[in-house]
C-alpha cells in the first residue's frame, strides 16, 4: 500500500519482494534435493541419569549439511519442510540414519527423536515409524519421541490414538519444550505422556529469577506424584545439574554434558566416558 501511494519507492519493495520469494522457492527445491540425497543427517546430545550422571540416550536433531553454508540450524528448515509437506520423508530419513548409527552403540541407550505438531494429525504416523524400525531391525523400546504441546491441540482425538499407539509398542512420549507456549497440566494427565523436558529458558533463568526456581520445583513435585519422568534440558553448569538430580529431576542434558555431536563423535565420547567415568553426582537409585 506504501508503494502505491508514494510511487518512488515501488521499485525498491518489488525487488525485494522478488528476492525474498526467490529465496524461499529455492530453499524449498534444495530442501527436496537435500533429502533425497542424505543431506539432512541427525546430530546427537546425550542425556544423563543425574542420580548418579549415568548415560541414558541421546536426543537426535536435524541439521542440513549444506555444500555451501555448513551445517544448518533445524530452526531454519523444519518449518519449511511442515510447509511443504516434506516433514514425513525428512523424519523417516533422520530417524533410519539414527537407528543405523544407534545399532552400534550399546543396547541400553536409548535414541530421541523430535516429531512436529503437524505430525499428529496423520493417522497413519505410528505405522510409518515402525516400517522404518523394522528395515533397520531397531528395538521400539529403544525409541523416545517428542512431541510439543502445539501437536496436542489441533486434532485431539487423533493426536491421542497416535500417543497410544506408540506407548503400546512400548515407545517412550515425551512433552517438549514444557513451560514455554500453552503449557497445560490438563495434557499431562488427558494424554499418555511419560516424560517431561522442562524448557531450557526456566533453566537458564533459575538461579537468577526465584520464580522459574519455584516454577521448576513445582513442575518436579507435581511430575513424580502423577508418575511422570523428567528432564532438565539446557544444563550448561555442573553445579545446576547437581541441583535439579537433588530435587528429584530424572534426566538432565546440555552443554555442560555435551554438545549435539556428529554420528562419527559418538564412539569417541562413549570411549572417553568409559575411561575416565563422570563423578557419582548421587545420592539416590532409581529404578
Ligand atoms: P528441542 O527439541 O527443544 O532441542 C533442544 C535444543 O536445545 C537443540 O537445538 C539443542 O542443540 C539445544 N541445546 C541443548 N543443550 C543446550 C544448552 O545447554 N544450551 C543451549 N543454549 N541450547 C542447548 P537445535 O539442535 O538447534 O534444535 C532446535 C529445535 O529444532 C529442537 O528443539 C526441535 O524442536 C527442532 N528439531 C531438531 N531436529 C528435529 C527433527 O528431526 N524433527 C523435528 N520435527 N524437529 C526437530
Ligand atoms: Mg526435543
Ligand atoms: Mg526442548
Ligand atoms: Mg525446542
Amino acid at each position: 500500500y506504501r508503494a502505491k501511494a508514494n510511487p518512488g519507492t515501488y521499485r525498491f519493495f518489488q525487488p525485494a519482494m522478488d528476492r525474498e520469494l526467490k529465496q524461499t522457492l529455492r530453499l524449498q527445491r534444495d530442501l527436496h534435493t537435500a533429502i533425497a540425497n542424505g543431506a539432512i543427517v541427525p546430530f546427537y546430545q546425550p542425556f544423563l541419569r543425574l542420580s548418579d550422571n549415568s548415560l541414558a540416550g541421546f536426543e537426535v536433531l536435524a541439521r542440513w549439511n549444506h555444500p555451501i553454508r555448513g551445517f544448518i540450524s533445524p530452526d531454519a528448515f523444519i518449518p519449511v519442510a511442515e510447509e511443504i509437506g516434506l516433514i514425513g520423508q525428512l523424519t523417516t530419513a533422520i530417524l533410519r540414519q539414527a537407528c543405523l548409527d544407534a545399532s552400534k552403540w550399546p543396547q541400553n541407550l536409548k535414541i530421541s527423536v523430535n516429531l512436529s505438531p503437524v505430525q499428529l494429525k496423520e493417522v497413519s504416523l505410528p505405522d510409518q515409524i515402525y516400517r522404518t524400525l523394522r528395515t533397520a531391525g531397531f528395538p521400539p523400546q529403544r525409541l523416545e519421541i517428542e512431541i510439543t504441546e502445539t501437536g496436542l491441540v489441533n486434532d485431539v482425538t487423533t493426536a491421542r490414538a497416535i500417543l497410544t499407539n506408540f506407548r503400546t509398542a512400548g515407545i517412550e512420549v515425551a512433552l517438549d519444550d514444557f513451560g514455554t507456549g500453552y503449557s497445560s497440566l490438563q495434557n499431562l494427565r488427558s494424554f499418555p505422556v511419560t516424560k517431561l523436558k522442562i524448557d531450557k529458558s526456566f533453566v537458564r533463568s533459575m538461579n537468577t529469577d526465584p520464580q522459574s526456581k519455584s516454577l521448576v520445583v513445582g513442575i518436579l513435585a507435581m511430575s513424580k506424584s502423577l508418575g511422570i519422568l523428567t528432564t532438565a534440558e539446557g544444563i550448561e553448569e555442573a553445579g545446576e545439574g547437581v541441583w535439579l538430580g537433588s530435587i528429584g529431576c530424572d534426566y538432565g542434558q546440555g552443554y555442560c554434558y555435551a554438545k549435539p555431536m556428529r554420528g562419527e563423535e559418538v564412539p569417541a565420547f562413549l570411549n572417553s566416558r568409559a575411561a575416565a567415568p563422570a563423578p557419582d553426582a548421587g545420592a539416590r537409585q532409581r529404578a
